[in-house]
């Protein structure tokens, strides 16, 4: 089936009778039918696929339907579904067992890349997901200031931990949650929150004294795409040097994704400690919190902070994240990203401008995401205001029945991998047409 023009709209839906058999079943047996909330499709409706299995590029269902990838995981997949230098390193690996809870010389070897590549984190602690980086890097803060309080933003994301369930993104932020039942309030009372983009406010809850640290995701990709305004990171940094807070940069998403150096090599901004996931582990699960060496030997055993994991530093996480580091490394990599990146926004831009849609995008490295709105979004009110869950789920839908898998919610971002090419854009660029011209039938 192939789509050569925008009149060629009422295309066939394709089937899902599998995964709507397999959905089915999978909601009474756990809660939605999922592992975690956002993959459920409840914020655009519809059934999820249920996925077969991934190559390169792109993600096919177990109704044999093959789409190009945009969520990627969620974020760590830059390398693609199976890279051959990932799987071949993983094989190997397992073969020579799967976990020890004992050193391996490949946690060193992922410490050694991560320092080298982020000059600010002279330090690793291993972990084994982003939930658990974020956590332990506030009770690390706590230990260093002596201090109770952290200051996050709204919109922004950091895990599952009581603590930052406090006007959150991305799955919170797609269901319309208020602020979680069973957190208490008094965890909650020692979280601040503030507008992204907006240092004044930080300024102020940081004068109210007892301020740990401040937690920020420094390019927001948890409320769909909302960059930094030029001057805000620097007044965060600012601010915690003159208060005595630690600046806490959530790198999980924007690691190795914004730049190669996360957005602190992007915006040359020093944290003092930094949250990384997603990406270096691959596809398996690894998240890391590091920093200042000072801080960081606070940690047991070096020092008296308590954490541990029985699969941190989980040896196939370290040799898929260390693949997948070397691979990024290569000269040119990086930039193929980025163009592929601008290219889907520009296409964006193009098709939303001959359907007369407002919208507008942005894409930084290998993160990419749009708002149909007439301006650029800078906080979460905003992106609240703007999005049209309506519009956004037919958009959605018609590019997944045209072959293309967007993050199932207006409330997060795209992503491209290293495999993402001319031909994955040509599908991508047609897609966009046919669901732009849907948009335009459907929302005049
Ligand atoms: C995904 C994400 C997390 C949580 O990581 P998990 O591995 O899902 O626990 C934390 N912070 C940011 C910015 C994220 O994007």
């Amino acid at each position: 089936m192939t789509h050569t023009s925008t009149l060629e709209l009422m295309t066939e839906a394709r089937s899902t009778a599998h995964s709507d058999a397999l959905f089915a079943e999978a909601q009474t047996l756990m809660p939605g039918g999922v592992s975690s909330p956002v993959r459920a499709f409840r914020g655009v409706g519809g059934t999820p696929r249920f996925i077969a299995r991934g190559e390169g590029a792109y993600l096919i269902d177990v109704d044999g339907n093959r789409y190009v990838d945009y969520v990627l995981s969620w974020g760590p997949l830059v390398l693609g579904h199976a890279h051959p230098d990932v799987i071949g390193a993983i094989v190997k690996q397992a073969s020579l067992g799967t976990t020890f809870g004992a050193p391996t010389e490949l946690e060193s070897a992922l410490a050694r890349t991560i320092t080298h590549i982020m000059p600010s984190v002279e330090m690793v602690r291993f972990v084994s997901s982003g939930t658990e980086a974020t956590m332990s890097a506030v009770r690390l803060a706590r230990a260093v200031t002596g201090r109770t309080k952290v200051v996050k933003f709204a919109g922004c994301y950091h895990g599952h931990a009581d603590a930052f369930l406090v006007q959150a993104g991305s799955g919170v932020a797609t269901l319309g949650l208020p602020d979680s039942p069973g957190v208490s309030a008094s965890v909650v009372a020692d979280t601040l929150t503030a507008p992204f983009n907006d240092a004044n406010a930080v300024e102020a809850l940081c004068a109210l004294g007892d301020v740990a640290a401040v937690l920020v995701e420094p390019v927001a990709g948890n409320m769909g795409l909302v960059l930094p305004e030029p001057g805000f990171l620097q007044a965060l940094r600012d601010i915690c040097t003159r208060t005595g807070a630690l600046l806490i940069f959530d790198e999980v998403m924007t690691g190795f994704r914004v730049a190669l150096g996360g957005a602190q090599a992007l915006y040359n901004i020093t944290p003092d400690l930094t949250c990384l996931g997603k990406v270096i582990g691959g596809g398996l699960p690894a998240a890391a919190y590091g920093g200042k060496r000072e801080y960081m030997m606070r940690i047991a055993p070096a020092g008296s902070v308590y954490q541990a994991g029985t699969l941190s530093g989980n040896p196939l996480a370290m040799v898929a994240g260390m693949e997948t580091l070397r691979a990024l490394l290569a000269p040119g990599a990086f930039e193929q990203m980025s163009t592929m990146a601008a290219a889907v926004t520009d296409s964006l831009k193009q098709h939303a401008a001959h359907a007369g849609v407002p919208i507008v995008t942005s894409a930084v490295g290998s993160m990419w995401g749009f708002f149909f709105a007439p301006e650029t979004v800078r906080d979460y009110a905003q992106a609240k205001a703007v999005v049209n869950t309506k519009k956004f789920g037919t958009f959605f839908h018609e590019m997944l029945n045209e072959g293309v898998y967007l993050a199932p919610s207006a409330f997060e971002s795209g992503f491209v991998s290293m495999l993402h090419n001319d031909e994955t854009l040509l599908a991508t660029d047609r897609a966009i047409g046919n669901a732009m011209e849907r948009l335009r039938q459907n929302h005049r």
